[in-house]
């Protein structure tokens, strides 16, 4: 494993909660935290929240010292809407607990926030991601928080008036923050997996209840508390359905603490050392800052580290917004990533820098640049940080990531999986031909990237970028060309079979040109010279896939074959 230089974000971040830890809980294991709510896709966003405790606790116990990574599955959160994808028949689950609410039809899992999860804890086991996760409708329904329920309805009043100080504070917009519209649209939306979005404190005209059941009857959360009494822990309740009921609230399992004494509750249950947060929970007034005065005056705990996280944003991706709606998940950002990629993503930026995640034709872009930091790292000329980015990236403290044995540029991959539609043992002569230096004995050392590039062809290259090569030679073309262009195609067929790897085809579609302009082949290039490349290659092109444009010249006649291209080129007059 490398050496992880102390000297990045992350590295910052382990030093100040393990003196925070060293300070509350001294010899206990530090506890790190997520917490996510299941009520939909948990996407890229959202990721951020797991991922950043996840490089956090790593470094601590890359260090030797034991900590825990915990996600907080708020399951046990109400239902709050029904998406437009899902039957409006669902809207009479709207106030249940998320793991009492059917799954989207066609699902095979047991209930909603089951059918959210599942993907997310396949793509956390792909990421290294190790922790350790808590359902909260586990822990209420089974009584394990029944002490501090009812230590919160004991102090009540002092809640209340906590809130109280916060409540007329004005509401912070998305401009003060610093936030561009766009910011704040995937901020909104970050939120809305994050569980605290639009929940009422537990103000009511009946009084102030930190507790909130859900009705016996109905399941729903559209409860009122009308009477509590300390002494017995009698609490009496309607519901809009009609439904009253009168419980003991010792024995009562069914309903929660609202989010804002929750968060608070559960950091001084669990001794949470550091839990990060999106930009909204950090507000004034927001669940953060008041959690931390609630955390020390009601449950004896302390707040954790808590830097607020950035925003998380998407480049490139059009089609996959109107295709599949939403912001990607990690699931479906793996189908085109590799997981270290997809790691060096968040752990190269600080929580208050933004992320953009590329899709469409950025990310063979990324790829390369993940690339090129991978070299600078085995050459020992990348910068400290960098390394420090990398090495999270590619390791865990349990052991290095899988990753795919022989490299090729993701473009190059992409273009000749796409150029040979996908044919096995087409792909291996011509990724042989591209990378003559490289051993490669079977496609399963060119994977997992492989896999990837391929679904990137399939998912995400728009189908007029797509090549087709030509079935037939376009006759009507050829025999309409004139002298000139039936000249600069002979020089290039006349120069295949010397010029046949990615290097020599290289110079020979660049050279032929500069040829045919009478100039030596080192020359400078010129506008003149940049313009009679462009028309060759054009015309290249137009012959052999149908069009103005492909994947870049040399892989495509790789990709296609001498023979073939002998066959599409085959000019009069020979
Ligand atoms: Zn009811």
């Amino acid at each position: 494993m490398a050496e992880t230089p102390e000297s990045d974000w992350v590295a910052r971040f382990a030093d100040e909660v393990i003196a925070a830890a060293d300070r509350y809980r001294p010899g206990k294991p530090i506890v790190c935290a997520s917490g996510l709510s299941p009520s939909g896709p948990v996407h890229l966003g959202n990721l951020r929240e797991v991922l950043t405790p996840h490089l956090v606790a790593d470094e601590i116990r890359r260090r030797g010292v034991p900590c825990e990574h915990i996600i907080s599955w708020d399951d046990y959160d109400r239902f709050r809407r029904v998406p437009a994808t899902v039957d409006s028949s669902w809207s009479e689950h709207v106030g249940k607990p998320l793991t009492h609410v059917p799954a989207p039809p066609g699902s095979e899992h047991a209930n909603w926030a089951d059918h959210f999860r599942a993907p997310l804890l396949t793509a956390l086991a792909e990421l290294g991601v190790e922790f350790r996760g808590i359902s909260q409708t586990g822990m209420y329904t089974s009584g394990a928080y029944t002490d501090q329920v009812l230590l919160a309805m004991r102090e009540r009043h002092r809640i209340d008036a906590i809130l109280a100080q916060y409540r007329t504070k004005p509401k912070h917009s998305a401009a003060s923050q610093g936030l561009s519209a766009d910011e704040a649209a995937m901020n909104e939306l970050a939120l809305a997996g994050s569980g605290a979005a639009d929940e009422d404190d537990g103000a009511s005209a009946a009084g102030y209840y930190p507790f909130k059941p859900y009705c016996e009857a109905c399941d729903r959360d559209l409860t009122t508390i009308t009477a509590y009494d300390d002494e017995t822990t009698v609490m009496s309740y309607s519901c809009a359905c009609g439904h009253a009921a009168t419980v003991k609230l010792s024995a009562h399992t069914h309903g929660k603490l609202v989010w804002k004494v929750d968060w608070p509750m559960r950091w001084a249950y669990e001794g949470v050392a550091f839990e990060p947060s999106g930009v909204d929970h950090t507000s004034p007034g927001s669940s953060y800052v008041v959690g931390g005065r609630i955390v020390g005056d009601v449950f004896g705990g302390t707040q954790p580290v808590g830097p607020m996280y950035a925003f998380v944003g998407m480049a490139g991706m059009a089609k996959m917004s109107s295709s599949k709606g939403g912001v990607p998940t990690p699931a479906q950002a793996l189908g085109i990533m590799e997981a270290p990629l997809l790691r060096w993503l968040y752990s190269r930026k600080k929580p208050s820098q933004s992320i953009t995640v590329s899709f469409g034709q950025e990310l063979q872009r990324m790829y390369d640049e993940w690339d090129a930091l991978t070299g600078r790292v085995t050459a020992g000329t990348a910068q400290p940080a960098e390394v420090s980015a990398y090495s999270r990236a590619t390791a865990t403290a349990a052991g290095p990531l899988p990753v795919t044995p022989v490299r090729l540029p993701f473009g190059t991959l992409a273009s000749v999986y796409d150029v040979t539609t996908g044919q096995p043992e087409q792909l291996l002569r011509v990724l042989r031909d591209v990378a003559p230096d490289q051993r490669i004995d079977s496609l399963d050392v060119l994977r997992p990237r492989l896999d990837r590039a391929a679904r990137w062809v399939a998912a995400e290259l728009p189908a007029e970028q797509r090549t087709q090569v030509r079935g037939a030679p376009d006759a009507g073309m050829l025999a309409a060309l004139d002298e000139h262009q039936r000249a600069s195609v002979r020089l290039l067929l006349d120069g295949l079979g010397a010029a046949w790897s990615l290097d020599g085809l290289t110079t020979l579609v660049y050279g032929v040109p500069k040829r045919m302009l009478g100039l030596p082949l080192d020359v400078k290039p010129t506008p003149e010279l940049r313009a009679a490349q462009r028309s060759y290659f054009a015309l290249l092109y137009r012959l052999l896939v149908g069009r103005e444009t492909g994947p870049r010249l040399p892989t495509l006649l790789l990709a296609i074959g001498a023979g073939r291209v002998r066959e599409l080129l085959a000019v009069t007059g020979e």
